[in-house]
């Protein structure tokens, strides 16, 4: 049986068992276009990678099946070298602690997802970045674009243009970064891991 095949059998839930970590050749190669229409299997990967993001953020299944929150899993991470991301970003409780009006700020299985346009400025997280592939922590800056736009096709191949700033914009460059053999810690300075270069944006 194929490692999809694997994946996608019903019964099937994606867990850490599944998620090649760091040192695995799969993390570093440049994963395949996509063609389209999809075959069933690539419409059921992407389905069940969103479904793990969701198990991982839900306290009572992350428990159950042993997961790690994640807001972003890229298919290299199962071992399948194929252009596709899944990005499930909550947005927070309110200022009175009340759920948001939209539970997500972005949720979407992205095909071929590709970083069109991108600001001159970049921005880092305060926290730095962690990886569901990567089992320590990597301190550091790790240096993107404050604002990207992104092209990228659904699984009914049709094509969708977003511009993302903030927390959104580092996730989906974090994932896409997986499609071309890139770790998130490639791009700490190893020098100075938290050098701040010219008007680079600090996401608290
Ligand atoms: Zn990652």
């Amino acid at each position: 049986m194929s490692v999809i095949e694997n994946l996608i059998k019903p019964a099937h839930l994606i867990d850490m068992k599944d998620i090649i970590r760091e040192g695995n050749p799969t993390l570093r190669a440049i994963a395949e276009e996509v063609s389209f229409p999809l075959t069933d299997e690539q419409i059921l990967l992407g389905e069940k990678m969103m479904q793990f993001l969701h198990n991982s953020q839900d306290p009572v299944m992350a428990e159950k099946l042993g997961l790690r929150g994640g807001v972003g899993l890229a298919a290299p991470q199962l071992d399948v070298s194929q252009r596709i991301i899944a990005v499930l970003l909550p947005n927070p409780d309110d200022e009175n602690g009340k759920p948001p009006k939209e539970a997500y700020a972005l949720r979407e299985v992205m095909y071929n997802p590709k970083i069109v346009a991108h600001s001159v400025q970049d921005a880092a997280l305060a926290d730095g970045e962690g990886c569901l592939s990567v089992d320590r922590d990597v301190p550091g800056y790790v240096v993107r674009h404050a604002r990207v736009t992104v092209d990228y096709f659904d699984k009914n191949g049709e094509k969708h243009r977003i511009k993302l700033k903030g927390y959104k914009a580092i996730v989906v460059q974090h994932e896409i970064d997986h499609l071309n053999g890139i770790m998130f810690y490639d791009r700490i300075n190893e020098a100075d891991p938290f050098a701040i270069k010219d008007d680079m944006l600090i996401l608290e």
